[in-house]
């Protein structure tokens, strides 16, 4: 028997037992099994659990467990499995009417995970007997900031393209070693191709693979040139070189875009992260990732690939199971899709105030930290404490401003007791500005923060509760409201005014004045508001249908320190082409000098008419949200989406204007790849456009 302190980089079902993959800090793996038999809920007759078992061969017990919606205690049966025995029962038991099913929608690893205390990247303690743990122990708590991460050999994979890897003609493929030596490969279809790939994970062993389309692209490339050449590739680890759980590709809808995600390869004993197919790697990098994957519990390639909101949810789920409630199954779990258009309609709760259109000077934009999420830790919004019968006698006192909604002021709520140590955490990641990891790990909790309060409103969310996401915003505006009248009471005015943030304003007003009217408000609502910065000036812009419309978050600013912000302009969306984009930033940085504007302009109109651009930067980008078939009328980028083969809904088109006025549709517009030359006229209309965004009146 052997006892030894290790970092848990994953665990894999293998052979119907968990086969967790160890590390020690001389980076040297061991693979060790647990036998572990996973939990489900049941709440039906005896009659219907003792059939149950004869028929499943499984063991069952009574015991008591907690309602999240009523807090009360009720008799369960649970059952206990094999894990290969898990999936079956579970379908089974979903497709009966009349019993309550509970904790299903929990997977053995991570009941594994839960119930252990445990997480991607943990210190452990192990104590084993041959390749088996008798007992595993966690050193490590999630909500630690100055975390050790074990030694990884890290292998990166990128195809060398224009645009998206999965519909460009590469030409070649570069591979970054573990340690840091890179390679090229021109050729990555023949024999010698594949037996390099092979001898390098053989000698690098990597623990993680990072690549760039690798979901749907480079790993089923390299299984196929593997099976094609009979060539030895360990793509998996420490058996089944070839094994690749993939999953196909789907269209949902989020936030009111549809969002498409590819399919998905996940390795066995090693890490694949597709960064572009990880919402997390793009925003917050591998370090935020890590963060995400020690908080939820989820293994690291799965946490790569879910949504901020998914996360969320995962962290309220492993709230409920520390309080020993029954986590109620999700029995239609398509039905979250069609959903989510509701949610995005409650969503638009906050208060706020249009700006002005013009140009001021030494306005002030002031934030509230994490302000939803604040004030749902600090009401105690959840689901169950929900106008509690509890609190009843005092509930006129406790109401949220402008709502019937009072929460329990006795017991602290799944919701809040899940995100409350994340704002600790967050602000103990801002103290440390100067560190880009932990720049990155506050980044994701911010996300995770955010999406807490949209699901909050989201119906088919485990959690979900309407009553709960106005409370939320109803007292967001409350709070809004409050410091709005603070700062004019203080002879301060208010210009613009969003969900969180307060553009705030007093003539020759300085620093010190702002950060005092800060500190003010920040203790007489109880909510902590920040200084974002102070401008030099801004300019709010009208709407682009009328001149004179006033509208939301359409501005550009330049604070003290030189920073430039902008919202709503050209620049900020993702189809403009780059081209355009690079002319606004320039006009930006010499604002309001007109005469060099006006030289700059030139310029770029005289590139553009001497057919001096690159195509490349006047690529459009836009995202198909319906099958190209069921486009009746055929735009641009549905006529350029057109030749592509297989684009699903959600996935994006990049496109050049080729003849904007050609009678023959497809004469118009070709696919980046494709296009050798632009419409002048057509992208001269989109530079004057730029232009007068930022100089116009
Ligand atoms: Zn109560």
């Amino acid at each position: 028997m052997k006892k030894n302190e290790l970092f848990l980089l994953d665990t894999f079902i293998d052979n119907n037992k968990l086969l967790l993959c160890l590390v020690n800090n001389e980076a040297s793996k061991s693979f060790l099994y647990f036998n572990y038999t996973p939990t489900l809920y049941v709440k039906s007759s005896y009659k219907f659990i003792k059939n149950l078992s004869k028929f499943f061969k499984i063991s069952f017990y009574s015991t008591e467990m907690g309602e999240i919606y009523t807090g009360k205690k009720v008799k369960v049966y649970g059952i206990k499995m094999d894990i290969k025995n898990f999936w079956n029962v579970k379908a089974y038991l979903l497709n009966q009417e009349n019993i309550g099913v509970y904790n299903s929608d929990l997977s053995p690893l991570l009941q594994f995970y839960f119930e252990h205390n445990l997480f991607p990247f943990a210190k452990v303690e192990v104590t084993h007997n041959n390749n088996h743990i008798i007992s595993i122990k966690s050193l490590d708590n999630p909500m630690d900031i100055n975390y050790k991460l074990p030694p990884l050999n890290i292998l990166g994979i990128f195809p060398v393209c224009k645009g998206n890897p999965k519909y460009s003609q590469w030409t070649g493929i570069d591979i970054t070693m573990p340690n840091g030596e890179k390679l090229f490969f021109e050729k990555f279809d023949t024999e010698e191709f594949f037996i390099s790939i092979g001898n390098i994970f053989k000698e690098y062993d990597p623990d993680m693979v990072i690549t760039l389309s690798g979901d749907p692209v480079i790993i089923p490339l390299i299984k196929f040139g593997a099976q094609k050449y009979n060539i030895d590739i360990p793509l998996s680890r420490p058996t089944d070189n070839l094994k690749i759980v993939s999953k196909k590709s789907y269209s949902f809808f989020s936030y009111g875009k549809v969002v498409f995600k590819d399919s998905i390869s996940y390795l066995k004993g090693r890490i694949h992260i597709d960064i572009n197919n990880s919402f997390f790697v793009k925003n917050s990098g591998i370090d935020g990732l890590i963060e995400v994957a020690r908080l939820t519990s989820l293994p690291l390639q799965e946490a790569a690939r879910i949504s901020p909101g998914s996360s969320i949810s995962t962290m309220e789920l492993k709230t409920a199971y520390k309080n020993n409630y029954l986590i109620p199954s999700h029995k239609a779990f398509p039905e979250r899709f069609k959903r989510a258009i509701d949610f995005i309609k409650v969503d638009k709760g906050g208060l706020f105030f249009l700006p002005p259109v013009g140009i001021f000077k030494n306005v002030a934009e002031v934030d509230f930290f994490s302000m939803y999420p604040s004030i749902i830790e600090k009401f105690n919004i959840s689901v169950e404490t929900l106008n509690c019968k509890c609190c009843q006698h005092i509930s006129e006192k406790l109401k949220i401003p402008g709502t019937n909604y009072y929460f329990c002021q006795k017991k602290q709520g799944i919701i809040p007791e899940t995100i409350s140590p994340l704002l600790k955490k967050r602000k103990l990641y801002k103290n440390f500005k100067a560190s880009e990891v932990f720049k990155n790990r506050q980044n994701a909790i911010k996300w995770m923060l955010v999406t807490c309060f949209g699901y909050l409103g989201y119906k088919n969310a485990k959690f979900g509760c309407v009553e709960a996401h106005e409370a939320t915003t109803a007292a967001g505006r409350d709070i809004l409201l409050k410091a709005k009248e603070i700062a004019e009471n203080n002879g301060f005015k208010i210009i613009y005014a969003v969900t969180d943030s307060l553009y705030i304003y007093k003539k020759n007003a300085t620093r010190e004045e702002y950060t005092n009217i800060v500190k003010e408000i920040s203790t007489k609502t109880g909510f902590i508001l920040n200084i974002e910065g102070i401008y030099q000036f801004i300019k709010f812009l009208p709407s682009a249908e009328n001149k004179n419309k006033q509208v939301m978050n359409k501005f550009f600013g330049i604070f003290d320190n030189g920073k430039i912000k902008v919202r709503g302009l050209m620049l900020r969306k993702r189809d403009t082409p780059i081209f355009i984009k690079n002319f606004q930033q320039k006009l930006l940085k010499i604002f309001p000098d007109y005469k060099r504007a006006n030289k700059i302009l030139k310029e770029y109109l005289l590139m553009l008419q001497n057919g001096e651009v690159n195509i490349d930067e006047l690529v459009i980008k836009k995202r198909v949200s319906k099958p190209i078939s069921s486009y009746k009328n055929k735009n641009l980028n549905i006529i350029a989406a057109s030749s592509l083969t297989n684009i699903q809904p959600g996935e994006s088109v990049e496109y050049v204007i080729t003849d904007n006025r050609s009678k023959v549709s497809e004469e118009r517009v070709k696919i980046r790849q494709i296009a050798d030359s632009y419409d002048i006229e057509y992208y001269r209309e989109m530079l004057i456009k730029a232009y007068n965004e930022i100089m116009g009146n």
